[in-house]
């Protein structure tokens, strides 16, 4: 009889191999889900990054203007950094406080609907408010 042991200790053996085989392979499933996501976030994080670095895309690099009636047109100039599409201005607000006042202009993109801030300091000749 020790042969139907045998037999029967195999099959348990094989059942549980299955068994590993279909949670191991259920497991780094999700664990590519989990690889696809983080790829994801970096290539937007990257992406933000290089928005960030170009002119105006933060306040330490904002764009110098001589005026803050030339912000809204110059903004509306500077195409989607995504799709080269043409962006309007949302919202136009006053950021900072003295020497460090800076215009933000909240641009939306038209054709990808992609919303980034653009940075302006206005230059002052004298010293007034603009
Ligand atoms: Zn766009």
């Amino acid at each position: 009889m020790p042969w139907v042991q045998i037999g029967l200790g195999l099959a348990v053996v094989a059942v549980l191999s299955w068994v590993v085989y279909l949670v191991g392979h259920r497991m780094s499933a999700v664990q590519r889900l989990r690889d696809a996501e983080d790829e994801a976030r970096e290539a937007e994080h990257l992406r933000s990054r290089r928005e960030a670095r170009m002119p105006g895309g933060s306040p330490e690099h904002p764009i110098e203007v001589a005026s803050a009636a030339v912000i809204e047109p110059r903004a509306c100039s500077l195409p989607c950094p995504r799709c080269g599409g043409p962006a309007h201005v949302d919202e136009h607000v006053v950021s900072g406080q003295g020497r460090q006042r800076l215009r933000v202009t909240h641009m939306r993109c038209g054709t990808c609907g992609h919303r980034r801030p653009l940075y302006f300091w206005v230059r002052r000749a004298s010293g007034h408010e603009a």
